[in-house]
């Protein structure tokens, strides 16, 4: 299969894109601009790979994805601005990329007949709720500009599939971690300050809750849906583990070596989502999706790789913007 995989050197897709080819006979094109958290050092493992096609390029220029896209079986998109705190800062390239990008793509995949595009989205379209779990039948209600640009993207890649019967598939997911994430994310800020022994910022009390999934776990669940996924369905890929922000940070307090002492607490984000929890029934029951790497196994991983990769991190950590994903 020839796979166009869109944001293909950010945190997610490039995990996704080390998965394929280090398995399969896959080819893989990366599209992706390479923008403050998109890094080539994060597809080097697969950079010698037959098969592995890297296009530096932006998905709003219709004349690059319009060269790009022909002769590719599906489109895995994942490019997008990503940030919430950047999105409070500013809302337009989170348009601009989410929802317009996303719309270049569609009619450039649509004109050039690929057979199956993944739109990859998030939890935070529902936008919060207190008890329980959302079906992939809830009504979105997103708070940031950032949900709310990646629900409107979701919108129209479902559209796609009612106008034009494109096979259009949405994943929606819960928070990510693993190796090779931008600092600026809650997990690696805090991961990297706390290995410089300085201090990390809190959100108001702290008692925020995150689901937290292994990224291998998620690119498992993307893999399924776009292998056996149905046409014009959402896919909730989760069953990670349910922690507030203040138990998270208990865990990387501990899991560097550092005290209560390390950290400060700061001034809440504006709209703050309280909790987002995922029902994973119809993608176990459809797809046969479970989650595989427990939290303990996954953080210690993960915190011993920004351990053993400071060059991957060291330019970037010092600077990275008060936080949380
Ligand atoms: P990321 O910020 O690490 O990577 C985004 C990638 O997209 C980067 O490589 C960047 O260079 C590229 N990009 C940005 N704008 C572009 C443009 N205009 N044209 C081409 N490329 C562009 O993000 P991530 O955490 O890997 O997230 C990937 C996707 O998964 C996003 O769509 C995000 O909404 C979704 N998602 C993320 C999480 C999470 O916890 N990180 C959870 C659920 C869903």
């Amino acid at each position: 299969m020839r796979i166009l995989v869109t944001g293909g050197a950010g945190f997610i897709g490039s995990e996704f894109v080390r998965g394929l080819l280090a398995r399969g006979p896959d080819r893989v094109t990366v599209l992706d601009a390479l923008t403050y958290s998109g890094n080539t050092a994060n597809l080097a493992p697969v950079a010698d790979r037959g098969g592995y096609t890297f296009v530096a390029g932006d998905i709003r220029d219709i004349d690059t994805v319009d060269q790009v896209m022909p002769g590719h079986d599906v489109v895995v998109h994942f490019a997008a601005e990503s940030h919430v705190d950047r999105s409070i800062d500013g809302a337009g390239p989170f348009v601009s990329t989410n929802v317009l990008g996303t719309q270049v793509l569609l009619d450039a995949a649509l004109k050039h007949g690929v057979g199956r595009f993944v739109h990859i989205s998030t939890d935070e379209v529902y936008g919060s709720i207190e008890d329980g779990e959302w079906s992939e039948e809830q009504n979105l209600a997103p708070s940031s500009p950032y949900s709310a640009s990646k629900a409107a993207s979701d919108l129209l890649a479902l559209a796609y599939h009612r106008t034009h019967g494109m096979d259009v598939v949405v994943t929606r997911c819960s928070n990510n971690y693993g190796p090779y994430q931008h600092a600026e994310k809650l997990i690696p800020l805090f991961v990297t300050r706390l290995l410089q022994g300085r201090q990390v910022p809190l959100y108001g009390d702290g008692s925020n809750v995150r689901e937290w999934l292994h990224v291998a776990d998620h690119c498992r669940g993307i893999e399924l849906v776009m292998h056996k996924g149905r046409a014009g369905q959402i896919y909730h890929i989760g069953g990670g583990t349910e922690l507030t922000n203040r138990e998270l940070t208990g865990r990387l307090l501990d899991a560097c070596g550092a005290t209560w002492g390390s950290v400060e607490h700061v001034t809440d984000r504006k709209g703050h989502d309280r909790r987002y929890a995922l029902s994973i029934e119809k993608t176990r029951e459809e797809l046969g999706y479970a989650p595989q790497v427990p939290f303990d196994e996954g953080l210690a991983q993960t915190v011993a790789w920004y351990r053993a990769n400071r060059g991957w991190w060291q330019p970037e950590g010092g600077d990275a913007p008060v936080i949380r994903g």
